[in-house]
């Protein structure tokens, strides 16, 4: 190894907190589907770190937007206007259900904003509950993690945040016996992430949203990762007919520039009233510009119906695989470009001689390979991934 990919990584074990794996590379430099680290190797992005680079990485068009933005003016303070964040607002607005928007720089934050807006808008009324799934991600400040019900992210941090009440996932029947009368939410993503891409059935989201309107609870849709045309569409709620009341967005939303959003129907947004809420980067310009040219990106390079064919190619790709492979895939399932490979045997040794390889995957719940590509990725990229993927499975038969 180079001394400097040496010295990077003696830096990071001495001063940076050792909450992460890290893989012993040095990322130095991003293009479209590629990745390079500082010894020079290429790796090809099939996986676009958990959905955020979904224009490929260092998009001209959002490369361009930044450095534009970062000439003209990088913060303001939210006690003024600036043009980037109504602009944002609008398109996210336009392109969902007629909302109004809450800036902030996260998922987690995105959800604590609905988390906080469900709450103070039923607090006359004293209904603070909220219903949310079996292996669902909500984030990892107190609030997000505590409505995220996987038991081993709360480990050592109780007390939780009281008010949150977990039932299964795709269980519209569970999630009627979990109402009472001090609930005020019902909270999910319509494809589990992190849970493993696990799909929403249409009845259950259909159900969900009557038995909100039924109940008068809020239906909160967490697309901080499905959100953002991953899915072929520009939201995953758009596949299933009905409207959430509040959701949420982040990781893609500036192509890798920090920034979350909660939008919620306007009527409710009213509900966070000045003092309520607020956040200092939230909404900056160097951000909103971003989104904004990745919304442009999306319309005028046609992405969503490109993740709609790709995703199929890669479905039909991957599930020759699977046919192939009977003995080591269990099976594969995914909307658009939101693709997970489950397997019999644990993943994380794919993953791992993948990226020795050059092809970056993930793996979650321990079974399932996530295929999560830059919606802007062409049939050459899957075949050049689907070889490697191949060449590794071969192998891991075999043992
Ligand atoms: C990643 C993720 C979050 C948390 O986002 P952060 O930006 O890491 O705080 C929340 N919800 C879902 C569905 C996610 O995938």
């Amino acid at each position: 190894m180079k001394t400097d990919t040496n010295s990077t990584i003696e830096s990071f074990k001495k001063y940076v907190v050792p909450n992460y794996i890290r893989n012993a590379v040095v990322l130095t430099r991003g293009k479209g589907m590629y990745l390079w680290d500082s010894e020079g190797k290429r790796y090809l992005d099939l996986f676009s770190g958990w959905a955020v680079s979904n224009l490929g990485h260092c998009h001209p068009r959002v490369t361009s937007a930044i450095s534009r933005q970062a000439k003209t003016l990088v913060h303001a303070p939210n006690i003024f206007y600036t043009e980037p964040q109504g602009a944002l607002a609008k398109l996210i607005s336009d392109s969902s259900f007629g909302g109004m928007c809450f800036f902030c720089n996260s998922g987690a934050e995105a959800n604590e904003a609905a988390i906080k807006l469900a709450r103070i808008h039923y607090s006359p009324q004293e209904r603070y509950k909220i219903i949310t799934m079996h292996n669902s991600f909500h984030g990892r400040t107190m609030a997000a993690l505590a409505a995220t019900a996987q038991p081993k992210y709360h480990k050592g941090f109780s007390p939780m945040l009281e008010g949150f009440t977990f039932v299964p996932f795709d269980d519209l029947d569970a999630v009627k016996e979990a109402v009472d009368d001090k609930t005020c939410a019902v909270m999910l993503e319509p494809i589990q992430g992190e849970g493993g891409i696990n799909i929403a059935s249409q009845e259950y989201l259909k159900g969900l949203r009557r038995l909100c309107d039924e109940h008068r609870l809020l239906l909160i849709l967490d697309e901080v990762q499905c959100g953002m045309g991953r899915t072929g569409k520009y939201f995953a709620y758009q596949h299933y007919g009905i409207t959430p009341d509040i959701m949420t967005l982040a990781k893609s939303l500036g192509n890798g520039t920090a920034i979350g959003a909660m939008t919620a129907r306007a009527e409710l947004a009213k509900s966070l009233v000045p003092g309520s809420h607020a956040t200092t980067f939230g909404g900056n310009p160097l951000a909103c510009a971003a989104g904004v040219a990745v919304f442009d990106t999306i319309r005028i390079e046609g992405l969503l119906e490109n993740c709609s064919e790709m995703g199929a190619y890669s479905m039909e790709r991957l599930n020759s695989l699977a046919e192939r492979f009977g003995d080591l895939v269990k099976e594969v399932r995914g909307v658009g470009l939101m693709i997970g490979v489950e397997l019999k045997k644990e993943g994380m040794t794919v993953v791992k001689r993948c990226m020795e390889k050059g092809l970056l995957l993930n793996c979650t719940q321990e079974k399932v390979l996530r295929f999560m590509p830059p919606l802007n990725v062409r049939k050459k990229h899957i075949d050049e991934g689907i070889a490697i993927l191949e060449g590794v499975l071969k192998e891991y038969q075999q043992e």
